[in-house]
C-alpha cells in the first residue's frame, strides 16, 4: 500500500460531483485515482497547486478536467513538441477542444488557432514555454479568457536537474501577469530539494502541495550483473517479451547503433534512436513505435521523455543510468496502462567506471561533481543490494513500503550471497602488492596467475598473490572486484588509468577484522528450458489482460477494428482505446450503444464514433 495515500473525506462537493461526471462522461473511466480527486478540486477552487506523481499516474486529467469545469481556456506548458501533439490528438478524440501552438504551424494555422483562444473555442491550448513568454503570446492571452495554467515536467526550472530549461524560469512572471488565474505545475521526478525549487522558481502562491506514492505496483524491477550482458538481454526478450513493444537504453550513440544492428540480425523489429540522428529520422522512428506493435526502440536517454505511449512492455538498461532519479523515470516509461511491465537492467564494473569518467571529465564545478557522484552511488547501491529493490527505490523518494514487495527480482528469487571474505582479501592484497597501480583486468590476471609477457616484464610472477586465485573465474573475480569497488573497498582512480587503490576501509577486512559477503551471480536460465508458457505460469504470476480460449477470435477481431479505426483517423491505436477497454467488451458483451457506457474507457464521443460497429462485432460473436 503507498504510505501516502489520501483517506477520502467521504463527503461529495459539488466541485467533485461535476469533476467525477466529466471523468465518466468524457473518458469513461468510472473513479479517481490517488490524489487526482484532490488535486483537481483544489484547482477548480482556484489554488496553486504542485502534484508529484510517476510516470503513468495519470497527470493529465489533474489539469484537463479543470480546464472542462472551469470557465475560459486552460493554457498548458509543456516542454515537448511531440507529447503535445499526442495529447491534443487525445484529447480531440474523446470531444475536447484541444489545440496546440508550437512551431510546427504556420502563420496561418497559429492566427487561426489564436483566434480560437480569445473567441472562447477551446478548452486547452498546449504551448512550448518559449512561445508563451513572447509578447505576442503574452498579449493575446491578455484579451482571452484563461481557466488555469498547467506547467508540466515542471523540474525543467531546476538547475540540479538533468532536464533543465532556463525558460523554464521566466515562468515565475505568469503569476504577476495574470493573478487570478490558478496555475498547477506537475512532475513525475522530484526529490524534496527540488519540489521546493518549483515553488519558489514559479513563485507558487502557497500551493497546495500532493505528493502521491511512486510506487509502480505493475513493474517488476529486475537487475543483474555479471557475463555477457546481450546473451541476458536476448534471454529476457525471447522469455518475456518475444512480440511486445519495448526500449532498450544503452550509454553511447555508437552502442545504440550496434545493438540495434544485432537485435535486427536476431530478428526483431529494432530502431535506433539517439541525439546524432537527423530529426526527420528521429521523428520517423518515434512515429513507428507509437503506431505500430512490437517494436523495440535501442536509445539513449534523448529518447523517452514526452513519449507517452502506454503500452510500452519492459524497459531495459544495457548500461547504469546516471541516478536513481533517471532510473525510476526512465523505468516509469513502461507500464503506464497499469498492465504488468518490466524494468530490466543489466551492468558490470566498466559502468561504474565509465560513468565516473564522465563526471570526472566534465567541465561542472566540483559541488556539482561531488552531488554526481553521490547520485551514481545511490544507484549502484540499489543494483547491489539482496533486499526488495523496491523498497530500497521507494525510500529514496522518501517513501516507506511496509512489506517487501513481492514483484523486484530479489523477492521473486532471493539471491544467495556467499562468503567472500577470502576472496576479498586476496583481491585487496593483490592490488595492494602491484603497487595500486593497475586496472582490474591486470590484477585479476595476476590472481590467476596468467603467462603475461608484462606480468613477468614487472616481475609481478613472483609476487605471492600471483596464481593464487585460481580457484574463480575470470568473470567471478570481476564480480568480487565490483562489490569492493560498490561498497567503498576500493576506488577506481580514473584520472590514472582506472588504477584500482585502496580505501581506508579496505584495511579491517585485510586484517581479517570484518567478514565480506558476496552476492552470488545470477544463473541463466537453461537454454533448453525455452520460452515460457506466456504470462501468468509459474512462480511470482501476474494475470495481466487475460482473455479465455474461446475468446481468442472475438478478442483478435476487437483488435483488428481498432487497427482498422485507428488507421482512419490517423492515431495511433491506443489512442482509440487501450488493450483493456477491448477486454472489456470481451467480458461484457454489451449489445446497446448505453450498455458500452459501462465500458472502462469509453466516454460519449468515442460510444458516437465506434459504438455502432463495436456492437456489430460483438454481434458475429455472440450470435
Ligand atoms: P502521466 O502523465 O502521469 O504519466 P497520464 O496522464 O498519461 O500519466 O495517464 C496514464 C494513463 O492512465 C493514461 O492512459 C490515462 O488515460 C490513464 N488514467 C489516468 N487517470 C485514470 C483514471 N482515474 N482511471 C482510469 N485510467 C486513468
Ligand atoms: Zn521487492
Amino acid at each position: 500500500m503507498p504510505a501516502v495515500e489520501p483517506k477520502s473525506s467521504g463527503r461529495a462537493t459539488p466541485a467533485l460531483a461535476e469533476a467525477e461526471a466529466v471523468l465518466a462522461r468524457v473518458w469513461g473511466y468510472s473513479a479517481f485515482r490517488s490524489h487526482q480527486a484532490e488535486i483537481v478540486t483544489s484547482v477548480i477552487a482556484g489554488r496553486d497547486v504542485l502534484a508529484l506523481m510517476p510516470t503513468g499516474g495519470g497527470k493529465s486529467l489533474c489539469y484537463q478536467i479543470p480546464a472542462l469545469v472551469r470557465a475560459g481556456c486552460a493554457i498548458v506548458v509543456s516542454p515537448l513538441i511531440a507529447l503535445m501533439q499526442d495529447q491534443v490528438g487525445a484529447l480531440r478524440e474523446v470531444g475536447v477542444r484541444a489545440a496546440f501552438l508550437n512551431s510546427t504551424l504556420d502563420w496561418r494555422q497559429a492566427a487561426d488557432v489564436e483566434r480560437d483562444l480569445v473567441e472562447d473555442r477551446l478548452d486547452l491550448l498546449y504551448v512550448a514555454p518559449e512561445r508563451l513568454l513572447t509578447d505576442r503570446m503574452l498579449a493575446t492571452l491578455d484579451s482571452a479568457h484563461l481557466a488555469l495554467f498547467a506547467i508540466d515536467e515542471a523540474h525543467c526550472v531546476s538547475q540540479w536537474g538533468h532536464d533543465f530549461r532556463p525558460e523554464y524560469r521566466q515562468l515565475a512572471q505568469l503569476g504577476e501577469r495574470f493573478p487570478s488565474v490558478p496555475r498547477i505545475a506537475l512532475t513525475a521526478t522530484a526529490d524534496a530539494a527540488t519540489r521546493e525549487e518549483i515553488v519558489a522558481e514559479l513563485r507558487l502562491r502557497d500551493p497546495a502541495r500532493f505528493v502521491a506514492s511512486f510506487d509502480r505496483p505493475n513493474i517488476r524491477y529486475m537487475i543483474s550483473d555479471g557475463g555477457s550482458a546481450r546473451e541476458r538481454l536476448w534471454r529476457f526478450l525471447e522469455g518475456e517479451h518475444p512480440s511486445d513493444a519495448g526500449i532498450v537504453y544503452c550509454l553511447s550513440r555508437k552502442k545504440v547503433e550496434e545493438v540495434a544492428a544485432w537485435l535486427t540480425s536476431k530478428g526483431r523489429t529494432a530502431l535506433a534512436y539517439h541525439a546524432g540522428l537527423p530529426a526527420d529520422t528521429r521523428r520517423a522512428v518515434q512515429e513507428r513505435f507509437l503506431r505500430e506493435d512490437g517494436i523495440v526502440i535501442v536509445a539513449t536517454i534523448a529518447f523517452g521523455m514526452g513519449i507517452d505511449k502506454p503500452d510500452v512492455r519492459f524497459v531495459a538498461h544495457l548500461s547504469l543510468p546516471k541516478s536513481v532519479e533517471a532510473y525510476y523515470q526512465e523505468t516509469g516509461r513502461a507500464g503506464r496502462d497499469g498492465e504488468p511491465a518490466d524494468a530490466w537492467m543489466a551492468y558490470g564494473l566498466e559502468d561504474v567506471i565509465t560513468l565516473n569518467q564522465f563526471i570526472a571529465q566534465s567541465e561542472a564545478s566540483e559541488e556539482r561533481k561531488r552531488v554526481e557522484r553521490q547520485k551514481l552511488d545511490a544507484l549502484i547501491g540499489i543494483c547491489e543490494m539482496t533486499e526488495c529493490r523496491r523498497r530500497a527505490l521507494l525510500a529514496y523518494f522518501s517513501e516507506r513500503l511496509s512489506e517487501p514487495c513481492g514483484n523486484c527480482d530479489n523477492c521473486l528469487e532471493p539471491p544467495e550471497t556467499t562468503d567472500g571474505t577470502e576472496a576479498a582479501r586476496k583481491a585487496l592484497s593483490a592490488v595492494y602488492r602491484t603497487g595500486q597501480r593497475y586496472g582490474a583486468g591486470y590484477v585479476i590476471d595476476v590472481l590467476r596467475g596468467k603467462d603475461d609477457e608484462r606480468i613477468a616484464r614487472n616481475s609481478h610472477d613472483r609476487l605471492s598473490v600471483y596464481g593464487i586465485g585460481k580457484d574463480l573465474s575470470d568473470g567471478e573475480w570481476r564480480d568480487v572486484f565490483r562489490q569492493l569497488v560498490a561498497r567503498g573497498y576500493l576506488v577506481v582512480d580514473i584520472t590514472q588509468w582506472n588504477t584500482l587503490q585502496l580505501t581506508e576501509s579496505a584495511v579491517p577486512l585485510l586484517r581479517g577484522e570484518e567478514a565480506f559477503r558476496v552476492r552470488r551471480r545470477v544463473k541463466l536460465p537453461k537454454a533448453e528450458k525455452g520460452r515460457r508458457s506466456g504470462r501468468g505460469a509459474g512462480k511470482g504470476a501476474r494475470p495481466g489482460i487475460l482473455i479465455a480460449e474461446t475468446d481468442q477470435p472475438f478478442w483478435a477481431a476487437l483488435r483488428a477494428l481498432r487497427a482498422e479505426l485507428a488507421a482512419e483517423g490517423n492515431v495511433p491505436p491506443y489512442v482509440v482505446c487501450h488493450d483493456r477497454t477491448l477486454a472489456d467488451v470481451v467480458h461484457l458483451k454489451p449489445q446497446t450503444l448505453e450498455h458500452l457506457k459501462l465500458v472502462n474507457g469509453l466516454g460519449e464521443a468515442k460510444i458516437a464514433k465506434y459504438g455502432r460497429q463495436l456492437l456489430a462485432v460483438v454481434a458475429r460473436f455472440t450470435g
